[in-house]
């Protein structure tokens, strides 16, 4: 057989993607480029970036996308209904398509305290929908999934429900929120499978950097930080070179088991930075038996 034709991709370093978020600086624009040029040294499948609800971060995200796309690689736009109106996300959809934009993270999004919802879409699975009549399958379309339950969520099955309902409105895949308990992966994979729902789930992964960033993150969006994990960050104190290194060898493990039990890639939530992501896949591509 003729390896160069047929390569052998068991084991192969995974597949992995990266988000970033629109920076608010002109510094931290050159930042990103810098973190970019690093991590597109890993060959993503894409990166996206993300996309403050009610719109409010537009233009930033546009314009990275945007760069990305110009650095040659595959771009995705997160894209949140909340807020909007059917002749906005109209607007949006022929703006990122008239881009090139081949790739979209749907989701409803959350507006800060005070804002009422308003808008024409209650829900993801109705920006998906809206979405598919509008430009039938001109767009990969990505959703949101929670092994850990969505913290809104009127209950487990109920969030299932409303997971199944994005897929079936039209999703191609789905990206979940971070976690660091791979059986509840498993088990959600399982459930909206058993379900009908099929489509790819890629796992979120989010490195451990800092320990009061990551638990105030995680009380915020329902990611459960494990009490073991908690109490060994908490007993490092301000020692980040120790926070650092347990990080590194927890999301590591972490991303070994997912991928063994048959996660189809990775997507990292790169929080602008570079160093944590590129050790987390230079630690998986050296654990892969191919790159021995
Ligand atoms: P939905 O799927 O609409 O779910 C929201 C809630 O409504 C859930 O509790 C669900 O159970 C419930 N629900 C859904 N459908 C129904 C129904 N028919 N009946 C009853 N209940 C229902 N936020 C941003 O603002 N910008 C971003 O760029 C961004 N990127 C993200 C990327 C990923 C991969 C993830 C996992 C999250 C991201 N978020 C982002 C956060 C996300 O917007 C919030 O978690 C938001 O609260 C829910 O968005 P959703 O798309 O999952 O909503």
């Amino acid at each position: 057989m003729n390896a160069a034709k047929h390569p052998d991709t068991r084991n192969a370093a995974p597949a992995v993607s990266f988000e970033y978020f629109p920076p608010k600086t002109p510094e931290g624009a050159e930042k990103l480029r810098t973190v970019r040029r690093q991590l597109q040294a890993l060959a993503p499948e894409f990166c996206s970036v993300t996309y403050g609800a009610g719109g409010s971060t537009q233009q930033g995200t546009f314009e990275t996308v945007r760069e990305i796309l110009q650095e040659g690689v595959a771009a995705a736009s997160h894209f949140s209904c909340i807020g909007a109106t059917r002749q906005s996300v109209r607007e949006q959809l022929a703006l990122l398509s008239a881009m090139g934009v081949q790739r979209l993270v749907a989701l409803r999004g959350d507006l800060p305290s005070g804002y009422g919802m308003g808008g024409e879409f209650q829900y993801a699975s109705d920006l998906v929908s809206f979405i598919r009549s509008e430009t039938g399958d001109a767009f990969h379309i990505e959703v949101a999934a929670y092994p850990e339950v969505h913290p809104q969520a009127r209950s487990p099955e109920a969030d299932l429900r409303a997971y199944v309902t994005k897929v079936q409105a039209g999703a191609s895949s789905a990206i979940t929120q971070y976690f660091y308990n791979a059986d509840a992966y498993f088990r959600f994979v399982d459930d909206a499978a058993r379900q009908g729902a099929q489509v790819p789930v890629v796992p979120g992964i989010m490195p451990i950097g800092s320990s009061s960033q990551l638990l105030r993150f995680s009380d915020a969006c329902g990611a459960e930080v494990p009490r073991w994990i908690r109490l060994r960050l908490q007993s490092y104190g301000d020692d980040v070179a120790s926070i650092k290194a347990f990080g590194l060898d927890v999301v590591t493990h972490l991303c070994e088991q997912l991928l063994a039990g048959g996660a189809p890639a990775l997507h990292f939530y790169t929080m602008n930075q570079s160093a944590a992501t590129l050790e987390l896949c230079r630690r998986l591509e050296r654990a892969s038996p191919l790159s021995a």
